[in-house]
Formats: structure tokens, sequence, C-alpha cells
């Protein structure tokens, strides 16, 4: 007997056809033999539409607030979804995060979890009923209703599949694993069979939108053998998993990139010790994210200095760097908000030289100027105009032959 913990998304229980669906599959699993364990989020939708409702009456709800009212959404699947469970004679008990209870920190939409009791789940897993579980939501110290951040759906399931000692998590999704690529920018795109959790946390932190980063991070640290797969279709989905050899991997497993981002500029500051931490500490103590950092190399005792941000957070970096920019008696700032972010992700590269020069060239060839280059020991990030987003990732996956299967 097998234990495995099933996510669904919101798509996947979008409407009433589709938990009958979602409850026929897992009453397939139960009827097997195994233990079901189901995280569901909510309808596709829902949570958008309640952040609008909130949006209506408070430009910045509190968060407590904001907290109880996004919680609702899973709230509603978790219900129905056992309804369509009993309805087709499987025994089913449904969970909120509080009833579990998932143990939280405070920090209200964006909560990490500490700590799940799982042995109110296992007794009921253990009297042969399939346990459904409220995706992003758990509860702090002071009983206090908190979420996890969107998409944060996958962090409940991958928490839970720890906490279980599961056999797997399935991720059933709307899209039947991991491409090379977003497929609706090149339609070559690959499913890949199998992928490492380094480079899938990669590929998540940088907009390929299949998991939630942070459900990918905590399954490489408690090692849960984590699957992408689409509820509509059967397939074998994207195993994550560890790396085995990084001498048969292929050079780059995918190519992801990130709209998202906005790139700041403070130039002419003056090329002193302190002066990052004091470009950077208005920003982080804004609780701004930075991504990108780049630093030049001062000629006239002062350098320039670009970070890129989240664009949901530009106006607030700006106006940040703004007012240091006055302290420090710099030039001038100057910011972007038509840029992307793209970059190949592959371990292969550890073994392997001459990759960035493959990436330049392809982009040269495109006639593609490249404004900030970063590098790490998997991946290498470029951030250009934004318009030259889809050009680009079509040259690199070709240059990489990413729609070819990876010899080994
Ligand atoms: N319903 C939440 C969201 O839309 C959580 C999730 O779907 O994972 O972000
Ligand atoms: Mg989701």
């Amino acid at each position: 007997m097998a234990l495995y913990v099933y996510k669904f998304g919101g798509t996947s229980v979008g409407s009433i056809e589709r938990i009958k669906a979602v409850a026929k599959k897992v009453k397939k699993a139960h009827d097997l033999g195994d233990q079901i364990v189901v995280v569901v989020s909510a309808m596709s939708g829902e949570t958008n539409r309640l952040i609008a409702l909130a949006k209506a009456l408070q430009q910045q709800p509190n968060g407590r607030e904001m907290d109880v009212l996004l919680s609702t959404g899973e709230q509603v699947t978790v219900s129905l979804l056992s309804m369509a469970l009993h309805e087709i004679g499987c025994d089913a008990h449904s969970y909120t995060g509080s009833q579990v209870k998932i143990l939280t920190d405070s920090a209200h939409t964006k909560a990490r979890i500490l700590n799940i009791d799982e042995l109110p789940i296992r007794s009921h897993l253990n009297k042969g009923k399939v346990v459904v579980v409220a995706g992003f939501q758990g509860v702090d110290e002071q009983n206090n209703i908190t979420t996890l951040g969107r998409g944060g759906s996958d962090t409940t399931a991958v928490a839970l599949a720890a906490a279980l000692k599961a056999d797997e998590c399935h991720i059933y999704t709307d899209v039947d694993g991991v491409y090379t690529t977003d497929p609706r920018v090149e339609p070559k795109a690959r499913r890949l069979d199998k992928i490492t959790f380094e480079e899938m946390l990669e590929m998540a932190s940088l907009g390929s939108k299949v998991l939630q980063i942070r459900s990918v991070e905590f399954a490489g640290k408690y090692n849960v053998a984590l699957r992408v797969l689409s509820s509509f279709k059967e397939g074998k989905g994207t195993l994550i998993t560890y790396e085995e050899s990084p001498m048969e991997s292929a050079l780059i497993s995918g190519i992801a990139f990130n709209r998202d981002e906005a790139k700041l500029t403070i130039s002419g500051v003056p090329d002193l010790p302190g002066v990052a931490f004091k470009i950077l500490g208005p920003v982080a103590d804004a609780n701004i994210e930075i991504d990108m950092i780049i630093q030049n190399i001062a000629d006239d005792a002062t350098t320039d200095f670009t970070f890129t941000v989240h664009r949901n957070d530009y106006q607030r970096a700006k106006a940040a760097l703004d007012k240091t920019c006055a302290e420090l008696g710099a030039k001038k700032v100057t910011a972007d908000d038509g840029i992307v972010k793209i970059s190949i992700v592959g371990v292969g590269m550890r073994s392997h030289a001459g990759i960035a020069s493959t990436m330049f060239k392809a982009l040269a060839d495109e006639g593609i100027n490249i404004k900030m280059i970063s590098t790490s020991e998997i991946k290498i990030s470029i951030v250009i105009d934004e318009k030259y987003l889809e050009l680009a990732v079509r040259a690199l996956h070709s240059a990489f032959k990413l729609d070819q299967e990876a010899v080994s």
C-alpha cells in the first residue's frame, strides 16, 4: 500500500463537472488500495475575484483580514470535492489548513509552514478515508488564518507529502509536465521526463509557472518525489528528482523567462565602502525583493549600480532609490520596466564549457542587444528588451537543440 498526495489546481476544480472528474480519478486510485490525501486550490479565478473584492474596499487591506477572505476559496473546494466523493461511494473527510493544523509563521499573505500535525490525517487514512485538505492556508501561533502566497497549494501538497512521508506527490495541473520552455512562445518545446530539483527551482524562480518555487525548495530539502502531470490526459508527466549523473545530462534542460521584472539604475554613485548597502538597504526595508545586481567598475571615483525588482514593486523601488540618490549625491536614477529576463538552465553546464558563448552567439546572430548578464553554476541569465522575447527564446531553443531528444 502506497501513500500519495495528489494536488489539483484551480482549473482542475474549476467547475462542478471537473470536480466530479477529480473525484472519479481519486476514487480510482483509492480503490486500488492506496492511501490518498488530496490538496485542492480554489476554483479557477476565485482567488483573483476575492482579491478584487478586497481592493474595491481598500488599496492595502489588512493582512489578517485578507487571509480570512482568501482562505475561503479553498474551503469551498474541499467541501465540494468531499461531497463529490461521498456521492460516488468514497468516504472522504475535508480539512481547512487550520483544522489540520498546518502551523505557519505570521507573515500574512506569504506565510511559511513551520509544522504540520499529521496525526489526525493519518488516523482518517487508517480508517480507509480519503483526506481532502485545503491548499494555500494555515494558522499561526495566535490562531490567525494565514495564506502561503499565490500558488501556495503546491507547497501545502509537498509539505504534507514530507510530513506523511508519502511515496510520491502528484501535482495535477492543466499542462502535462515541465517543458523545455513555454510552448506558447516556442511550439517546438518538448516535455521533459525528468528534471532535477535544482533545475526546477531555477526554472520556477524564473517564471516557469508550473510550480510554486517554495514547493520545489521544500521537495528538494525533504526529498519528496514530485511529479507534475495533467489532470485531463493520461501520461507520466515530469518527475522532479535528484541529479543522477551530471555527465549524462543534456547541456541545457530548459529556457525560462520572466516578464515581471523591471530594471533600475543609479549612476554616478561615490565609489566608497558601504554604498551597495546604502542603496539596497532602503529597498530591503521596504520589503522589496531584488533579483539581479550589477555594479560597474568605477572609473572617475563614481560607479553605476543596476538591479532588477518585480514590476509590482517598481514604483516603490524607484521612490526609495530617488531618495537614496539625493542622500548620496549620486547623479541620477534611470528605470526601465520594458525588459524581460531570459535564462538557460542545466546541471550539464557544470561539466561543459562554452555554453555562454553559444548563448551569446545565438543572440548576436539575431541582432539582440544584451543589457545585463548574470551567471550561476547551473544557469546563465540575460536581460533584454521585452520586444525581443519570442525571438530570443526560439533562437536559444534551437541553438541548444532542445527540440531534439537528449542523447546520453
Ligand atoms: N488559490 C491560490 C492562488 O490562486 C492558491 C493556489 O492556487 O495554489 O494563488
Ligand atoms: Mg496554482
